[in-house]
């Protein structure tokens, strides 16, 4: 079988039958002519099926080791589609610090029709078995998580959940299928948001998800399609570009993520810092074993923890731009506190670690050396 840099350019592609063109023709169609009533070739409404998109899924599907792989308009799009696997009065296990847009769909929009989400933290292996119940259908796990770069051990969840026959689902965006894969590791589906390092240009909104099982994935399939939420050939071409280098990208982003980690935890005015990379993150060991390597997402705090600090740090810095999202060719600065996660109220905010002055990193594939000097002058016009 092909290996990882071969696959991300190559699979699901073939030169387009009638000119030879390399590229993957962008099909800008909704519908498609019948030789007879009923006679196509498996395509009859592009909201069903789009050949741009199914060059993309089968491209994505072969880096996630998957047998299937199915496209959403956004991550939140693919998310929702796997929520609506359940019934009302099914119970959802998901990661204390999840994704906001995660949180704030299951509690404010799926709640409503019944089901019921339990927020455990997971690396608690007691307190998961002790809130599955009869009722328990689905664990949620996403890793690392944002932006306290926790890692969560997937086999091991992954195993609670197959001895109470519970669908496992493991958010991927952070690691992306280069540093990790989850259903190598058992789980049932693996969920993207290809707006981040899958798609890596920060030029599309994209969700995705993959699985072996035939069964789920045809439940997905048929909700994807009922649903709608399916992206446009236009964007399904420009992930698949972007997927050709993803390989190349993470390299970069961990190498960077690398330097700029180490530059930070040397720096007399940085307080705590989390990347899973240094041997005393208490998740190291785990890391290790179920990542390639460890990422280009860094969160640190100020000595200060002083709000008015680090928004100087953030308005200061000059190649990387104080943005939200993540994954993307260029290094952003994000503030949780004020920003992704201003919503949550500040003594639990602070008590799941997003202090003041905590900032996060979306460390980008610039060179190392710049990216470096410009956290230093910045840090240098604090205080
Ligand atoms: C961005 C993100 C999502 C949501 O994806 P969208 O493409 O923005 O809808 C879900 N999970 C994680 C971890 C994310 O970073």
């Amino acid at each position: 079988t092909m290996k990882f840099g071969t696959k991300a350019i190559h699979a699901g592609q073939e030169p387009d039958p009638t000119t030879g063109a390399i590229m993957t023709p962008i099909y800008q169609t909704s519908t498609y002519v019948q030789a007879a009533p009923g006679q196509h070739k498996g395509y009859a409404y592009a909201r069903g099926k789009n050949p741009t998109r199914v060059a993309l899924e089968e491209c994505l599907a072969s880096l996630e080791n998957a047998k299937h792989g199915l496209c959403f308009s956004s991550g939140m799009g693919a998310a929702d589609a796997i929520i609506k696997l359940l019934v009302p009065g099914d119970e959802v296990i998901a990661t204390d610090d999840l994704y906001g847009g995660s949180y704030r769909m299951f509690t404010k929009v799926f709640a409503k029709y019944g089901i019921v989400f339990h927020f455990v933290d997971m690396h608690d292996f007691d307190a998961i078995a002790q809130t599955i119940n009869d009722k328990t259908k689905m664990i949620w796990v996403e890793t690392p998580t944002n932006p306290m770069m926790k890692i969560i051990d997937i086999e091991a969840v992954v195993g609670i959940a197959k001895k109470h026959n519970l669908i496992s689902v493991i958010d991927n965006t952070f690691a992306s299928p280069y540093l990790q894969n989850p259903l190598d590791m058992g789980a049932d589906i693996v969920m993207h948001s290809a707006t981040k390092y899958l798609n890596g240009h920060s030029d599309v909104v994209m969700g995705a998800l993959c699985t072996n099982h035939d069964g789920l994935y045809e439940q997905l399939a048929f909700i994807a399609n009922s649903c709608g939420a399916t992206p446009g050939p236009q964007d399904s071409f420009l992930v698949l570009r972007g997927l050709k280098t993803l390989h190349v990208r993470m390299d970069r982003h961990c190498s960077n993520g690398r330097a700029v980690a180490h530059f930070l935890k040397n720096h007399p005015k940085v307080g705590h810092i989390y990347w899973p990379g240094f041997e005393e993150h208490p998740n190291h060991a785990v890391a290790k074993k179920q990542m390639r390597d460890f990422g280009g997402m860094i969160s640190f705090s100020l000595k200060t923890d002083s709000f008015e600090d680090a928004s100087t740090l953030a308005c200061n810095t000059k190649v990387f731009s104080l943005a939200e999202s993540l994954g993307g060719v260029e290094s952003l600065i994000g503030h949780p506190a004020s920003m992704t996660h201003a919503s949550i109220p500040k003594e639990e905010r602070i008590k799941t670690g997003i202090t003041d002055s905590l900032l996060r990193l979306s460390v980008g594939i610039e060179d190392e050396s710049d990216l470096i000097e410009d956290l230093r002058q910045a840090l240098d016009k604090i205080g």
